[in-house]
């Protein structure tokens, strides 16, 4: 899938609306359009890296970026006193649907373990 069509960098460019909670020059976070918590955020760099297996070491600042950055909105939003999870589903048995790389952020309610 190139950028031209993928669905979350027409999100970053705009072109889609989204519930925006963060925009940054490198991320951005919005609120999942079907959620499986009370609170269910995913954050995505605006490149296009098709999935965590095809990040790359040059890409590692990012990462840790998106991750610092989901637990700030998990605070800012209030459910890091609580808890959450994060979540990076990576390939089909992952349950990866957007090959666009996200963290999910999850919270809100008990999240059970192992997950299904
Ligand atoms: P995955 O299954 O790839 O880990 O997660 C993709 C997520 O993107 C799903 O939770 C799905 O609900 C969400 N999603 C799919 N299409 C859209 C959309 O157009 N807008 C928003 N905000 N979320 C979407
Ligand atoms: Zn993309």
């Amino acid at each position: 899938m190139s950028p031209s069509d993928c669905l979350f960098c027409r999100i970053a460019r705009g072109e889609i609306p989204a519930d925006l909670v963060h925009e940054g020059e490198r991320l951005i976070a919005f609120r999942d359009i079907s959620p499986q918590a009370p609170f269910h955020v995913l954050v995505i760099p605006r490149e296009h890296i098709q999935s965590l297996g095809d990040a790359e070491v040059g890409h590692g600042a990012l990462l840790g970026e998106a991750l610092l950055l989901a637990a700030e909105i998990a605070a800012r939003e209030g459910v890091a006193e609580e808890g959450y999870r994060t979540v990076v589903n990576t390939g089909k048995d992952g349950g990866q649907t957007v090959h666009h790389l996200h963290v999910h952020i999850l919270g809100g309610r008990s999240l059970g373990w192992p997950p299904g």
